[in-house]
């Protein structure tokens, strides 16, 4: 209930509650005091009676007395008059009457116990006063009945019945009273007028602060208390705006600080909410950065921008795709292996990388809103109902990756508003992942062999400790190849190091086509190649060995002046751990196993044994 309508209503009841009392108060009192003056009247009208029957008596007119008891009902007000003897006066003067009544039941109790008798009757017609009151015979008086009654002292002689008409009194008493309660209720009406205009500005400023409060706690702080009273309550209205103006302030600047900082302007309309959300996403950002900062590789980075679109985000489905060298690959959710292409778009892109709309503008694709924007996507077609949202990373300028958020269309406006913040969280990421990729890059060719593209030797020392383990964790062999291309001297010295170059590289294609993909191929030095296959032993790679050097055999390489020049390679073999259980004195025997066939007539393959070992010990070669 309003505080108005409360003290309203408290006040009204009290003031009906006062009317009530009041009015009872005065009816009571005026009753009292009719009944008090009327018992008087009536007392005053037997006495005057009495006195008047005594000097009849005395003068000796007492015959005429009715008249006289007629004439008195002429008095204003007295509605009977009656004088009634008592049996004892019959006794002594016999029964003869002047008038007087035969006495009725009250007034023959009065004559019998000599107390006066008094009664107010009231009907809807009529209210009056009847009192019968007697006399009693006393011998101390003037003058003394007992000269003429035969009667003891105290005896009743008689009695007198007056009846007072109280209408007039009531119609007195009646209008008194309603003067009163209309006196009181003026008073009280002009109370409440005065009271509710003390109260309106508290009411006003009360509802006015629920207002305003109301909405602060839905995070809108633009409203303020309009009513300032020049009181208390205008004080507090005034506190409250001043209260609200600061927080509008520190939200305002929060946002600003944010959009300055960010470039994120928050739509929401609930300041609260915003700045909750602002700073959380702050936080989360500042951990998010920190993160990917100690991340050792760009896969750790993709994984976590997988994860933050599923958790942060709840995004049902993400692709990330990678541009790089002209090509563009799918990060699995693992972030570490590669898919052939995004499985939400044209396959096309893989080869053609400008066929993606992100890679080709570097601006976010906002496929909610417009599906048709790209054409290269297959969303729409493979997921009912659902649409994209593509954002590319820019590496210096360059798109390096890209990410598709696949998400239901209904709650679109949802996911573009969490775009707007997932764009923060790539703003941090696209430096990390730069250098990153950068480090990646410079490391990778570190490890390559930059003429062939093979890996080099320092890839196989660094490397080579974990084939191993896992070779002897699963009991498995490794065969290694080592391979020399013969007389490639007299190459570089007859057609020039050029002529060489082009050999090495046609020899390390020739490695490449012969061995599965994961074998190991290493430049190990000018124009020598180890091969090592992975679970095979010094035996299987027998014929792989034969195939590679036939293979340079009957391929020759075409010189400028159109003559061919046919070139061969001499390889030797041996067995991890079959020939020795260091995997590096493996690679010394091999070594040793191609000086052998060098040695032997070159062009050939020679499998390394125990005795090969003995005559170089012996110092034989
Ligand atoms: P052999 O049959 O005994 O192996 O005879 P060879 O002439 O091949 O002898 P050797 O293996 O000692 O010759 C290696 C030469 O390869 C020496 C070096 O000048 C040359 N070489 C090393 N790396 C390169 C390279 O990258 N390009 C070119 N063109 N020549 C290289
Ligand atoms: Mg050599
Ligand atoms: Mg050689």
């Amino acid at each position: 209930m309003r505080l108005a309508t409360k003290i309203s209503a408290f006040y009204l009841t009290a003031t009906v509650a006062l009317v009530v009392v009041l009015t009872a108060i005065a009816l009571i009192a005026f009753r009292a005091f009719s009944l008090t003056a009327a018992t008087a009247h009536a007392q005053s009208a037997a006495e005057i009676v009495r006195v008047h029957l005594t000097e009849a008596m005395l003068l000796g007119t007492i015959g005429e007395r009715q008249r006289f008891l007629e004439r008195l009902r002429d008095v204003n007000n007295l509605k009977k008059a009656v004088v009634i003897r008592s049996p004892l006066v019959d006794e002594q003067f016999g029964k003869h009457r002047l008038g007087e009544a035969e006495p009725d039941p009250i007034e023959r109790r009065v004559l019998t116990t000599g107390k006066p008798y008094f009664e107010t009757v009231e009907s809807i017609t009529e209210t009056y006063f009847r009192a019968t009151i007697p006399y009693i015979a006393t011998s101390h008086g003037t003058p003394n009945c007992l000269q003429c009654h035969m009667v003891p002292e105290g005896a009743v002689l008689g009695a007198i019945t007056v009846a007072i008409d109280l209408g007039v009194l009531r119609q007195h008493a009646i209008l008194t009273v309603t003067g009163i309660v209309l006196a009181v209720a003026l008073f009280a009406a002009s109370l409440l007028w005065l009271l509710h205009r003390l109260l309106r500005p508290v009411t006003i400023t009360a509802q006015e602060i629920a207002d305003v409060v109301h909405e602060g706690v839905e995070g809108r702080f633009e409203r303020r208390i309009h009513h300032q009273s020049a009181d208390e309550t205008g004080l507090i209205a005034h506190e409250v705006n001043r209260l609200l103006d600061a927080i509008e302030r520190a939200f305002t600047q929060i946002s600003e600080q944010i959009a300055l900082v960010t470039g994120w302007r928050q739509r929401q309309r609930n300041q609260l909410q915003a700045g909750v959300e602002a700073v959380t996403t702050m936080a989360q950002i500042a951990h998010f950065k920190q993160a990917i900062e100690e991340d050792a590789h760009t896969s750790h980075i993709y994984r976590r921008l997988i994860h933050v679109s599923r958790t942060t985000f709840s995004i049902p489905e993400i692709h990330l795709l990678e541009v790089r060298g002209g090509e563009i690959t799918a990060i699995a959710p693992d972030g570490y292996s590669h898919l052939s292409c995004c499985p939400a778009c044209d396959p096309l892109i893989a080869s053609q990388p400008d066929q993606c709309r992100a890679v080709r503008t570097g601006d976010p694709i906002d496929g909610l809103t417009d599906p048709t924007l790209c054409v290269a996507e297959r969303v729409t077609a493979t997921h009912p109902n659902h649409g994209y949202l593509c954002f590319p990373i820019l590496f210096s300028g360059q798109v390096g990756a890209v990410v598709q958020w696949v998400v239901p269309l209904e709650e679109a406006s949802r996911y573009l508003e969490a775009a707007n913040r997932f764009q923060l969280f790539l703003k941090e990421a696209a430096p990390v992942l730069e250098s990153k990729r950068l480090m990646e890059q410079l490391r990778e060719n570190a490890l390559r062999d930059a003429l062939t593209g093979l890996r080099n030797r320092r890839f196989l020392e660094e490397s080579i400790e974990m084939l191993v383990a896992q070779i002897l964790r699963r009991h498995s062999h490794l065969a290694v190849l080592m391979i020399d291309i013969d007389w490639f001297k007299m190459v570089n010295d007859t057609y020039g190091h050029d002529v060489g170059d082009r050999l090495i590289v046609h020899v390390s294609k020739l490695l490449t086509q012969s061995v599965r993909a994961s074998d190991w191929i290493i430049r190990y030095g000018g124009e020598e190649f180890m091969i090592i296959l992975v679970d095979a032993t010094g035996e299987d790679a027998l014929p792989v060995a034969e195939k590679i050097r036939t293979a340079l055999e009957s391929s020759p390489i075409q010189l400028n002046d159109g003559t061919a020049l046919h070139k061969t390679i001499s390889i030797g073999i041996a067995d991890f751990p079959g020939d020795a259980a260091g995997f590096w004195q493996v690679v010394k025997f091999a070594d040793i196993a191609l000086y052998h066939a060098k040695e032997t007539g070159r062009n050939r393959v020679v499998r390394f044994t125990a005795d090969l070992w003995t005559s170089t010990a012996n110092g034989k070669y």
